[in-house]
This record gives C-alpha cells, structure tokens and sequence, in this order.
C-alpha cells in the first residue's frame, strides 16, 4: 500500500522522513513519481491537478495539506465516495492567531502612523484608544477564527464573530448568517477575515462590504485570497474609507509583479505564511488516520463536501 504526496512545496522529503518514524510499512511517493497506481491508497495533496485523484482506482482518503480544502474541491471530478479530511493542527492554529493579533494590535496601536511619522523623524503622540472600546469582527469562527477570536477577548477587545450558524464563545458577540453581515460589519473597527473559500463566501470583501464598515475600518485577510476583490479594496482605501489592509493570501500567488497592492502606502503583505504546516506535528494527524481507515474506522475531520468546508 501507498501514499501519494503531492505539493507546491519542497517540503515532500521531510513529510516523508516524519510519516516513515511513524508508519515504516507505508510506501510514500511523491507526485509525480506514483509508481502503480494501484498500489495508492491515500492521497496527501496541496492544490492536486484535475483529475488526479480520481485516476487513483485504489484510493480510501484524500488528506488536504491545509486546513482549507477549497483546493481540492477546485476539481469538478473528485473521486466519488472518497472522504476529503482536513487538517486540524495545534501549531497551525497557533500561528494564525499570532498573526491575526500582530496585525490586529498594529493597527490598534497606531502602528502604521508611527511608521510614517519615524520616516519623516516626527515625534509626536497619536490618540490612544482602549482596547474595551476597540470593536474587533472576526469573519469565520471555527477552528482558527474561533482561537483568534478567544485570543483577542483575553486583550480586553470589544469582540464579534460572524459565522454561518450562531456560536457561543465567552465575550464574542455573534452574528449569523448573511442577514447578520451588514450588522457585523458597521461595528466593527478591525476585521479579520478567516473564512473558508466556498462559492458562498467568494468575493465577500467587496465594495458593499467596505462601504458597511466604519470609516476608517482597516482589514485583515488570512483565509483565502479570492475572499477579497482587490480593485474595491484599492478603491476603498484610495478614498480613505478603509484605513489600513494586512494581507496574507491573494488571488493570484505568487502576487503578480504589476499589482497595486505591492506599493499601496496602506497595505501591509505577506506571502501566504500566516499558517505554515509543520509537518513534525502535522504527521500525527494523518497517520492517526491511516491507522483508523486500517482499523477499519473512519477518519476524523472530514469534510462535508455540500458545505464546502
Ligand atoms: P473551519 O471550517 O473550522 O471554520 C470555518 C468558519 O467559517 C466556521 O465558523 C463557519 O461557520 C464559517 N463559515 C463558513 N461559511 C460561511 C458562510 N457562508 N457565512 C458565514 N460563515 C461561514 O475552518 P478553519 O478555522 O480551520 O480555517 C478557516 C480558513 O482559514 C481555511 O479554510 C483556510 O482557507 C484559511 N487558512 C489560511 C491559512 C494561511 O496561511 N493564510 C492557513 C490555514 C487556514 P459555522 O461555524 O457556522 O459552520
């Protein structure tokens, strides 16, 4: 039996070397070297090529190399029957909080302001606000949004959450559904975006989104790049409505040389490192896996794949 890693990364060797600690019987090959196919009964992908995973006559779990799937959910012809399991990791969680309270309390702290002022050697104090009186949104509030949103709280931050269902997390505010998105955002002075990619969510900082939030709002976007329509943000903070963008993901990476967004004096960016799988602990979960589906059981966090997430 077989396992087929296929990846954007140059990291395959180092999954390898953690799975084989772990399950040395597994044979592991890395795409596009797939020997029989035959032989391929799980699937380890980051963004596979259309129709891969369906040409794997033998395959019992397709593994996501990332808490989203929209990747995989990108090809038409998925193999049926097959569950799609996402990832669930403890130090991936961790470093997207991290990276949600950095920009968070940059912005929060003026930091964008102090900035320009060093550049022009300007000494002078900005207004302080408290963190109470500092409305937060957080967009999406599962594994990830859900620990942002926690982790804001524990700074004091007058703190939402906007999910699809309502959610009860101690000193979040919810707000449901898209009914609830206008209302969500007009409070919210800081919005972190940390949705799943689902043709429901595509393109949901837009204009109208923008034009919902207070003026002076800033955002953040650590989910998915097609989350966010570039040109109404561009246009947004132009006109001064939005404030300040921190972004991690984009919808096209590596972000094309020509984009605005590269030099725009309010926009802070990443190249999509706000998470980054860990595969000494990332390998756990994917084995766990393998030894349920060996077991005959089957694997934990799978995908509903109606929802899309
Ligand atoms: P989860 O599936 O645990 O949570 C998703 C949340 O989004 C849930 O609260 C869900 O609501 C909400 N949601 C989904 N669809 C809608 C909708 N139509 N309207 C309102 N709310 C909605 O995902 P994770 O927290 O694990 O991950 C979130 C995303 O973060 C990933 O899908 C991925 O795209 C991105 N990510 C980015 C990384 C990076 O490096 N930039 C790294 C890791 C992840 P409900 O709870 O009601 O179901």
């Amino acid at each position: 039996m077989a396992l087929l890693m296929r990846t954007d990364s140059d990291r395959a060797p180092w999954w390898r070397d953690e799975v084989a600690k772990l399950l040395p019987d597994l044979d592991f090959r890395i795409y596009p070297e797939t020997g029989r196919i035959e032989d391929i009964e799980y699937a380890l992908v980051w963004r596979p090529p259309q129709g891969l995973l369906r040409s794997l006559p033998s395959l019992k779990a397709i593994f996501s190399l990332g808490a989203g799937v929209d990747h995989v959910f990108a090809d038409p012809n998925l193999p049926e029957g097959v569950p799609v399991v996402r990832l669930i990791d403890v130090q991936l969680t961790r470093q997207m909080t991290e990276y949600a309270v950095w920009h968070v309390l940059r912005f929060h702290r003026n930091g964008p302001e102090y900035e320009a002022q060093q550049r022009q050697r300007v000494w002078r104090e900005v207004a302080l606000t408290q963190t109470v009186e500092r409305r937060v949104g957080v967009m999406g509030l599962g594994e990830i949004g859900g620990a942002v949103a926690r982790a804001l709280v524990g700074f004091g931050f007058d703190v939402a959450g906007w999910s699809r269902g309502p959610k009860s997390i101690p000193g979040v505010a919810s707000f449901a559904g898209r009914e609830k998105l206008h209302d969500f955002l007009a409070r919210s002075e800081i919005v972190v975006c940390v949705l799943p990619l689902t043709p429901d969510t595509t393109d949901i900082l837009d204009a109208r989104a923008f034009a919902a939030m207070p003026r002076g709002a800033c955002v953040i976007n650590i989910g998915r790049g097609p989350h966010l329509v570039e040109s109404d943000l561009v246009a947004a903070l132009d006109a001064g409505h939005v404030a300040g963008a921190a972004l991690d993901v984009f919808r096209t990476e590596p972000l094309p040389q020509d984009s605005p967004l590269w030099s725009h004096p309010a926009v802070t960016l990443t190249p999509h490192i706000a998470g980054m799988i860990d595969p000494r602990s990332a390998v756990q979960q994917v084995v766990a896996n393998i030894r349920r589906i060996r077991a005959g059981e089957k694997p934990l966090n799978i995908v509903d794949p109606r929802a899309g997430y």
